[in-house]
């Protein structure tokens, strides 16, 4: 049994804590959506860069939404959890992964994701989520990195001299 697999038991942030996550954003933002299957949601691996993703199983019966499994870690505002799971099922509404009609070219083609997220009046939430992983995500990562498969903390040298690969790497953060 590994590490990152054992979190989800002692933790109040458990599946059915992350379901009623997911009916709040919902009932909050999305209250136009009419599911054209089940969308599902459940606890991924623990990731550096990807806070979430959304696909669609081969039966296209489900969408299972991924969320960050260090997400469980109570130091995780719930603003960043919520903007991450409205995040994807933004890419359910646009029609990618899900069986809905795709309404754009690619799933974050001149940033229609952060103007879908804006219009469904998540624009605040998505400011602090933004200014809060800029603030402490790397930090974060290293309290943290016994939990992440495969994590390599990088000299401290490295990580003060590339600041412009550090801006890449939390814009990437988006990218998922
Ligand atoms: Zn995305």
């Amino acid at each position: 049994m590994r590490r990152f697999f054992l979190m989800e038991k002692s933790s109040p942030r458990n599946q059915k804590w992350l379901e009623d996550r997911m009916h709040q954003v919902l009932e909050r933002g999305f209250s136009d959506l009419i599911p054209a299957n089940k969308i599902e949601i459940k606890f991924g691996q623990a990731a550096r860069t990807r806070l979430g993703s959304i696909r669609l199983l081969r039966d296209k019966k489900k969408s299972r939404i991924l969320i960050n499994r260090l997400f469980q870690i109570e130091k995780i505002p719930l603003i960043v959890v919520d903007l991450t799971i409205a995040h994807e099922l933004v890419h359910y509404v646009h029609g990618f992964s899900s069986p809905l009609e795709q309404k754009f070219c690619t799933p974050h083609a001149g940033g229609v994701v952060d103007k879908e997220l804006k219009a469904r009046g998540f624009g605040q939430d998505l400011l602090f989520q933004k200014n809060w992983l800029k603030k402490n995500w790397r930090l974060f990562l290293i309290q943290h990195q016994n939990q992440i498969r495969g994590f390599i903390r990088k000299p401290r040298s490295l990580h003060r001299r590339n600041s412009r690969l550090k801006i890449r790497f939390l814009a990437g953060l988006f990218g998922a």
